[in-house]
């Protein structure tokens, strides 16, 4: 789960991780208070679940509360287009108003969770500011990273390590140790899946702050932390997985044009490479999981059928846990409820499939039959090009 970067900064500062002085705002006249409650020259920035706002419009420096008023005014209710929101852009509901900063230099920071070594890495760069994918593209070794051991956590003499490689002043090496250790702190008692500070900033007057502040959550374990599941922004997430999680389906969207409904996620895995080399596109990954009731079944199907971009949908179930003839029902339920206009290829194997068939060829719809893989998706690729055309 990802959150804004207000949000963000207000989990970071319950663990003594210093931001800027500030308050969100969701309208021009809120932005307008913020900036006479905060005095001075503040900065207006955009809040989207996308970094890149800089370069994009999506932070300006203001002077005075009217000027504030006039940023957030021209801000709010505008779609806001970066490198990381895709040409679609995403529509600004929140600004935050945070205190303006004299910055001496702009650091990177990051905790993500290391893939290869299984284990957390805090990773510091004295190129901060920019796109951090640029300096890992074309200077790796301005990355630092300390790797660290889950059972001992991350130590003093690696913050060290990382504020020297930083070339901060010997006076500042204290406070960037306490800094980055509170930083950690966060990202474990969180949960969290990535924190990035980017810009970490060191002022003219010798202070270190977090100036932007990512952070994303591990899904699976949000259940241990209700305050942050408060955070979650629904404006910020695609209608239909919104959907979709509220039935505990596990459903990404995506831009092809092949609907694909199955279970168990290495099934799914498969059948989006099949269609990619039978020469489609997969609409969307879905797995209605192992165990799934009929209800999961037919708001799956309605789910898949509510996305335009959808031409022909292919299910590909393998009845283990799964009963094909729970498929089927859901399925034909769905199919009676919903007005159908696309065509639908069904590939079923395992248990109850003879029933699950009959199921299917006693419905009365028209559902074209698949066997295998193969089979089903040139099949459903031939029929999602014969619509689209
Ligand atoms: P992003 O572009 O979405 O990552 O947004 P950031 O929060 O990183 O802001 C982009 C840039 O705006 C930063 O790298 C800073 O250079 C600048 N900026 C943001 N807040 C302040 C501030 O308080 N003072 C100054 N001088 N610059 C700021
Ligand atoms: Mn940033």
């Amino acid at each position: 789960m990802k959150i804004h970067e207000y949000q963000a900064k207000q989990v970071l500062a319950r663990f003594a991780v210093a931001t800027p002085r500030g308050e969100v705002a969701y309208s021009p006249e809120e932005a307008h208070r913020v900036a006479e409650r905060l005095g001075g020259t503040v900065v207006v920035k955009a809040q989207i679940h996308a970094g890149g706002r800089g370069k994009a419009g999506g932070v300006k420096l203001a002077h005075d509360p009217n000027e504030v008023e006039r940023l957030a005014s021209e801000m709010l209710g505008k779609k806001l287009v970066t490198i990381q929101t895709g040409p679609e852009g995403r529509v600004v509901k929140r600004v935050l108003i945070e205190e303006g900063l004299e910055v001496a230099r702009e650091l990177y920071l990051g905790i993500v969770i290391d893939r290869t070594t299984a284990r957390p890495v805090f990773m510091a760069s004295s190129e901060g500011g920019v796109e951090i994918e640029v300096v890992a593209a074309g200077h790796p070794e301005k990355i630092l990273k300390e790797y660290v051991d889950p059972a001992v956590g991350f130590l003093a003499f690696q913050a060290r390590k990382l504020a020297f490689g930083l070339g901060l002043d010997a006076k500042l090496v204290n406070e960037a140790v306490r800094f980055f250790s509170s930083l950690y702190r966060a990202f474990e008692s969180t949960d969290a899946s990535l924190v990035e500070i980017n810009p970490f900033v060191v002022t003219r007057d010798g202070r270190l702050l977090a100036l932007d502040a990512k952070m994303n959550f591990d899904d699976n374990a949000l259940s241990r932390h209700p305050d942050i599941r408060e955070l979650r922004d629904l404006d910020e997430e695609d209608p239909l997985e919104v959907r979709a999680s509220n039935y505990s389906l596990n459903y990404i969207r995506l831009d092809g044009n092949v609907g694909c409904m199955v279970n168990g996620a290495g099934l799914a895995m498969s059948t989006m490479d099949i269609i990619q080399y039978a020469g489609g596109r997969p609409a969307n990954f879905l797995d209605v999981g192992g165990g799934a009731s009929e209800e999961q079944v037919r708001r799956g199907f309605e789910i898949i059928l509510s996305d335009a971009n959808v031409r022909a949908v292919l299910i590909n179930i393998f009845g283990g846990i799964m009963r094909c003839d729970i498929v089927a029902s859901g399925v034909v339920a769905a199919a009676k409820s919903l007005d159908i206009k696309v065509p639908v290829v069904v590939r079923l194997e395992g248990t109850n499939v003879e029933l699950g068939q009959k199921i299917l060829r006693e419905s009365g719809l028209n559902f074209t039959v698949a066997h295998g893989m193969k089979d089903a998706a040139e099949k459903v690729v031939a029929l999602a090009r014969g619509l689209s055309n």
